[in-house]
Parts: structure tokens; C-alpha cells; sequence
């Protein structure tokens, strides 16, 4: 597989962005302490959300004509980047900017995108993705919420389960089974949306280990559905789907989430060195893992390069998130190891914002799919499986 990444580079017109994103994040969301800012794509605020729609940042990817901006995948990457690297709150229009309106774009019908994508834009539509269930994570195939046709409409029954954001979203894109038995797999799995607001819906929080209430579980019992809430052709669920979590596997968001501490620990290394209390040994870690950072984002920007150029690197995709959930979950361990040895006493924040990034850090490479599952894919792709 050597050589099947070429290295891309962010053209200059989509780097331009850069300095108004940090001026907007300098004012927005500097002052917040970093154990909350730790919380980044998990930090769920309309408000900050709507303020970025006020500036044209959400739907960057949207053709102008549904509210978008019209820009590529690179303008997105650096907005993303940015968000990520300041720990900004972007979870609330997350997914829907992320997934659930590129999804709409190409497979919805031209009155769901009209009616979707423009209140998407505006930070007035915040979605939810309905995959796992109870008893199905990595074997997705095996879904057992079923919509079946009723009158004009559809009945849906069933219950998912780790729902990022169910309880404060206004719609759920879910995947669920139009036909047949969980026997038939991949066939007769469609994609339906769902207003979460509708008779029938019940959206119950799950606390995680950190403490925090940001994914649900979320049943279904007998919520009635018109015609237009199936998103694509009906049976062309499984292919959707997969085309969907290809946005989702390569993105900065896979090599970003304990950026806050690495820069809280970068900013603690540099006092104590101007206190005259350098840590060589601390100072070398922090280079070698701002060296694995420099490759895994050259990788991420090379799998950009590849979605640009119309491709679907899926396998590429798939590394990127192993390797950059790694790289995640060491920073937590390094740190951690670190500031237990002899030494000044850290200040609190950064001991807060490392309690919370060590909670959190086992969930990095379970959400968007597992270890397992990629390196399966990985391995597959190498002509191993
Ligand atoms: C923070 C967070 C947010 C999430 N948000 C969402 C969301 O918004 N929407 C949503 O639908 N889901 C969401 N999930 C769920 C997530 O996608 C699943 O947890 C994940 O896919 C694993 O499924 P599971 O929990 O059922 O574990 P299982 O599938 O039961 O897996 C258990 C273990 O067995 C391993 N395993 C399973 N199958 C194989 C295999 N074939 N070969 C080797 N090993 C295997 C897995 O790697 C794992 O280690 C979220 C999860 C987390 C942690």
C-alpha cells in the first residue's frame, strides 16, 4: 500500500481562512476553562453554533443555492481544525454540518434539501445518527428497528441506543429495516428520518464515565412517519450508510480530541522553563508527540486531498482513525505518567482537563466504529481477508 496516499497540501485560498476563524475563536472561546473546552465536539451550544451560521461557517460544503457557501472539503478542514485545535463547542450543529446534510445533498429528493439544508445553515436543524441498537454496534447488518409502510406513510417500531445528542436534536437519520429479517443482512435496510419530536419517541440520557449526559437511548413505539421521511431509495440503506461514515472516519476530529491537554501541558511546560524548572524528559515527550501529530494530520489532509479529487478512500479513512485514536488515547497516559513525578505542583485546570480527556479517552476509538472493525477493513484492503 506504499505510495497509496499521496501527500496533499491545502490550497492557499481555503488557508486564508485561517486568521478570521482565530480572531472569532479568540473572542468566543479563549476565556472558557479548558475542562470545559476539553469537551470540543462534545460540547454541546446552540449559541456558539449560531454564531457561526451568522458568519457562513455552517454548510461551508453546501451549494450556495441551499444556504451554503459553496467551498470544498479543504475550506471545511481548516474551519474544522481550528474549532478543534481552541476546543470550541461545535457539537450541537455537528453532525448535522458533518454528516447528516452531506447525506441529505446526495441522496435526498430536491424538496428535502430545500427544506433541510438551508435550516441546517442556520443552526436551526440539529441532527442525531441512529445506527447502533441495544444488541447491534459493529455488526450494523444486523438492525432490527423496522419501518413498515402504513397508508401513505410508515410505522416504525424498535429502539437505538449511544445516540450522540438524541436528547437535544430535532431529527434522527436512523437506519432501520423496510424488508425482510436481520437474516437477510445488508438487504432491505433503509435510511428514514426521524422527527424526534413526534408521538412515539422516547429519548431517555445515558451518563458516561466522565460524568457527562451527551448520547441516549432512544425507542420507538408505533411513531408514525409521512412518505418523505425516507432519505435515498428504499433497500439502498447499507450502501448510504457506508458512504456516510467515509465522511466520518478521516477528519481532524481523529487526531484532535486531547488537543486541549497537549496544549494545556505545553503552555505549563513553558512557565516552569521560564521558571528555571525545564524538564528535559518532559520537553522531548512533548516533541515526540507533536511529531506524531505533524504525520497523522499530513495523512488526514493526504485523505482530504483523495475525497476532493472525487475518490472514496475508504481504507485510507479507516487508518487514519487507528492511528489517530491511538495518538488520542496516548496523550492522557504520557501526561498522566509525567506530572505523577517529583515536581512543582500543576495547577488545577490542567489537572481537570486531564481527568476529564483520561475518562473520556477509552470512547475515542469505539465511536465511528472500533479498533476491530477498522483494522479489519485495513487488513481487507490489503488483500489479507
Ligand atoms: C462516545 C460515543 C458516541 C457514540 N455515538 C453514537 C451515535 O451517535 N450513533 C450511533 O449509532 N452509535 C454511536 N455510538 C456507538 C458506537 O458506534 C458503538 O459503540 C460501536 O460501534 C461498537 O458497538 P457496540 O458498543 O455494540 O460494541 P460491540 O459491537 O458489541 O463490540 C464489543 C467489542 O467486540 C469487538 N468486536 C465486535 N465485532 C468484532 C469483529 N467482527 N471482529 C473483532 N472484534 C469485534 C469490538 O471491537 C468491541 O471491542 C457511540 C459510542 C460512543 C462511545
Amino acid at each position: 500500500m506504499i505510495g497509496a496516499l499521496p501527500l496533499a497540501a491545502i490550497p492557499p485560498e481555503d488557508e486564508a481562512l485561517r486568521p478570521e476563524i482565530r480572531a472569532f475563536l479568540r473572542e468566543t472561546v479563549a476565556d472558557i476553562p479548558p475542562e470545559r473546552r476539553a469537551r470540543s465536539w462534545m460540547g454541546f451550544d446552540p449559541e456558539f453554533s449560531r454564531g457561526l451560521a451568522a458568519r457562513g461557517w455552517l454548510g461551508l460544503t453546501f451549494p450556495r443555492e441551499y444556504g451554503g457557501a459553496g467551498r470544498g472539503p479543504f475550506a471545511r478542514y481548516v474551519l474544522v481544525e481550528e474549532l478543534l485545535a481552541a476546543g470550541a463547542p461545535v457539537s450541537a450543529h455537528w453532525i448535522a454540518d458533518r454528516q447528516s446534510g452531506p447525506l441529505i445533498q446526495r441522496f435526498g429528493t430536491e424538496a428535502q434539501r430545500r427544506f433541510y439544508l438551508p435550516r441546517i445553515c442556520r443552526a436551526e436543524a440539529f441532527f442525531c445518527i441512529g445506527m447502533s441498537e441495544p444488541n447491534t454496534g459493529s455488526d450494523l447488518a444486523s438492525v432490527a428497528t423496522r419501518a413498515v409502510r402504513d397508508g401513505d406513510g410508515w410505522r416504525l417500531n424498535g429502539a437505538k441506543i449511544w445516540t450522540t445528542n438524541a436528547q437535544h436534536s430535532h431529527y434522527m437519520i436512523a437506519l432501520v429495516r423496510t424488508s425482510g429479517t436481520a437474516a437477510d443482512r445488508h438487504g432491505g435496510l433503509s435510511q428514514i428520518l426521524v422527527d424526534l419530536h413526534a408521538p412515539g419517541v422516547r429519548i431517555g440520557p445515558i451518563r458516561d464515565l466522565a460524568g457527562d449526559a451527551h448520547f441516549s437511548e432512544v425507542v420507538f413505539e408505533d411513531v408514525l412517519l409521512p412518505a418523505d421521511a425516507l432519505i435515498g431509495e428504499e433497500g439502498s440503506g447499507w450502501a448510504q450508510v457506508n458512504a456516510e461514515l467515509a465522511f466520518e472516519r478521516s477528519g481532524p476530529e481523529r487526531v484532535l480530541s486531547s488537543a486541549v491537554l497537549l496544549d494545556e501541558w505545553a503552555r505549563w511546560l513553558r512557565k516552569a522553563s521560564e521558571a528555571g524548572n525545564a524538564s528535559e524528559a518532559a520537553e522531548a515527550l512533548l516533541g515526540r508527540l507533536l511529531a506524531h501529530l505533524a504525520v497523522l494530520r499530513a495523512m488526514s489532509v493526504a485523505v482530504t486531498g483523495r475525497l476532493v479529487a472525487g475518490e472514496s478512500p475508504v481504507v485510507e479513512a479507516a487508518l487514519v482513525k487507528d492511528l489517530g485514536t491511538e495518538f488520542e488515547q496516548l496523550i492522557p497516559v504520557v501526561v498522566a505518567d509525567i506530572l505523577a513525578r517529583p515536581g512543582p505542583t500543576p495547577p488545577g485546570p490542567l489537572m481537570r482537563t486531564l481527568a476529564y480527556t483520561a475518562a473520556m479517552a477509552p470512547s475515542f476509538s469505539l465511536r465511528g466504529g472500533t479498533r476491530e472493525i477498522l483494522r479489519g477493513m485495513i487488513a481487507r484492503g490489503m488483500g489479507l481477508r
